[in-house]
């Protein structure tokens, strides 16, 4: 059984936002993932989304936070952001995630589920570990997943299997 979390109205708005990034990823042929960084106030500060189909696999929106919160905040705004995602980080973002000093993350959809869809589906495993956000970064306070979002997101995933 998930656990799901209950977000406050500002964080569903910022989880819609990420959600729609994923299935604008996905019409543009790369993987249905959505992120965004926002400030204490919930004001997105950066947003991205999945960029892998040219090749690079690491062109994660997560990861590309990461890297955009290193050059561009202090090591004070990036403790107090928070990060939102349609799908939770891989455990290359979470690494990258903890490195650059970021906050709490709060995600739509989380590893197990995703895990779960691919075992239905028959999916073979990808080539990284599916490990949770805190198996990679202890020290990371996350949220999620919030059940509104579970099916919609399933279906982008199916979607680019073409399922
Ligand atoms: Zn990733």
């Amino acid at each position: 059984m998930t656990a799901f979390y209950s977000p406050t109205e500002t964080e569903s708005a910022l989880l819609r936002r990420c959600v729609d990034l994923a299935a604008e990823a996905l019409d543009d042929g790369d993987e249905p993932f959505g992120s965004l960084i926002a400030d204490a106030e919930g004001t997105v500060l950066f947003e991205d989304r999945n960029r892998v189909k040219d090749g690079d696999a690491t062109r994660h929106p997560e990861f590309e936070i990461a890297r955009w919160a290193a050059e561009n905040l202090t090591p004070e705004q990036r403790a107090t952001a928070v990060t939102f995602t349609s799908g939770e980080h891989c455990p290359m973002c979470s690494a990258a995630h903890a490195w650059v000093g970021l906050g709490r993350i709060v995600y739509a959809t989380g590893t197990v589920q995703l895990v779960g869809w691919l075992a239905e589906w028959g999916v073979p495993s990808g080539p990284v570990s599916p490990l949770p956000i805190n198996a990679v970064a202890p020290g990371i306070e996350v949220a999620g997943p919030v059940a509104e979002f579970a099916d919609e997101v399933k279906a982008l995933h199916a979607r680019m299997r073409g399922l």
